[in-house]
């Protein structure tokens, strides 16, 4: 029987909703294939991880508890991914297309000399069987792609797919003898410079607030953007533009070559629109541009348009959200 083997992705101790997007996609193609789906959690300290997970429908969590997979090192990871996956026998091996996934899945599908589609946005039917549906050229294309190796893997787009809701049973909880194999991975871990906030992660984020390039400097982009988002309780996101002339963080990054997010609402203020960026928040389920041109590119997918500039139009938002909220 053919089996998918997700990889679970956590934060601080907390199952992280990537996983359970990436579940979500697992169960659609499990359904498609007649497959049975497993866990695996990687790194160190993490049975609470496992504990979490066990009511999600999966035959068996697989534990890969070891000191030298504390930190996510492409090498060790996809060393060890690609071991469980044959211990379970697994066909499929299934991540989210986040930061993790992209760095370490390419790595096990090499490994284990399967043929890969990233970055999947639903599962299809072909003629050949089960298929997956991704993005090509900025968005503007989607191909429908079928994998012909006997082992397949797959990176799912997390906006594209819902969080999994718990299915009730309980996993068994295997602990897996990993051998990462550190010392020849030519990679160390020497720190993580995190951005710490109290807001939404822009994967996690039902509201994002992103700024561009027409905010002007660091101080127009906080001064505009942190207000609004701490009103509407969302996450912040800008443009490339806005990342590259230092305005903020570049995870916040939102676009082709950044995060790529579909909230229920999306703000995208003093941002023009480019299809670059388009590619990375286009499917919002409700977008507000605010700008002060009336001809930018973002009017075209705006449900809501607001001609005005920023530095005026936003506080004024600001007071009225807070005047709502009595
Ligand atoms: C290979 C490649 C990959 C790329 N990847 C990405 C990506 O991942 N993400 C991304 O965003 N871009 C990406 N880009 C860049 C993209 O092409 C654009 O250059 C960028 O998105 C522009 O950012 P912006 O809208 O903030 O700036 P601009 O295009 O300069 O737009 C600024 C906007 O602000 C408005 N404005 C000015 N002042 C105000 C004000 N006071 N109030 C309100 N509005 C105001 C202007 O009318 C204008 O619409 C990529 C480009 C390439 C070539």
């Amino acid at each position: 029987m053919s089996k998918i083997l997700v990889i679970a992705e956590y934060v601080d101790g907390k199952v992280k909703k990537a996983t359970l997007t990436t579940l979500d996609m697992a169960r659609q193609l499990a359904a498609k294939k007649g497959a049975s789906i497993d866990i695996a959690v990687l790194g160190s300290g993490i049975g609470g991880i496992a504990d979490a997970l066990k009511g999600y429908g999966a035959g068996t969590i697989y534990v890969a508890d070891h000191a030298d997979l504390a930190h996510a090192l492409a090498p060790t990871w996809a060393k060890v991914i690609a071991d469980i996956a044959e211990e379970a026998g697994a066909d499929v091996i299934a991540a989210s297309a986040s930061t993790l996934g992209k760095d370490i899945l390419p790595r096990v599908a090499a490994r284990l000399e399967a043929g890969m589609a990233s970055d999947v946005v639903a599962v299809v039917d072909t003629d050949d069987g089960p298929g997956f549906r991704r993005p090509m050229w900025a968005g503007a294309l989607l191909a429908d792609v079928v994998i012909d190796t006997d082992t397949w893997v797959v990176t799912a787009r997390g906006s594209a797919f819902d969080a999994a809701a718990e299915s009730g049973g309980e996993s068994a909880v295997e602990a897996f003898d990993a051998e990462p194999e550190l010392a020849s991975a030519r990679t160390r871990f020497v720190s993580f410079d995190g951005t710490k906030s109290d807001r939404p992660t822009l994967d996690e984020a039902d509201i994002v607030v992103a700024g561009g390039r027409g905010l002007k400097s660091a101080e127009g982009f906080a001064q505009v953007i942190e207000p609004l988002a701490d009103a509407v309780g969302g996450g912040i996101g800008a443009s490339r533009a806005a990342v590259d002339d230092g305005f903020c963080p570049n995870d916040y990054q939102i676009g082709q070559t950044g995060k790529v997010v579909a909230p229920q609402l999306y703000f995208a203020v003093a941002i023009s629109g480019a299809i670059q960026h388009l590619a990375g928040m286009k499917n919002s389920k409700v977008i507000v541009a605010i700008n002060t041109r009336d001809d930018e590119p973002i009017h075209k997918v705006a449900d809501y348009s607001l001609v005005g500039d920023a530095f005026t139009v936003v506080p004024e938002l600001c007071a009225k959200l807070a005047a709502l909220k009595g």
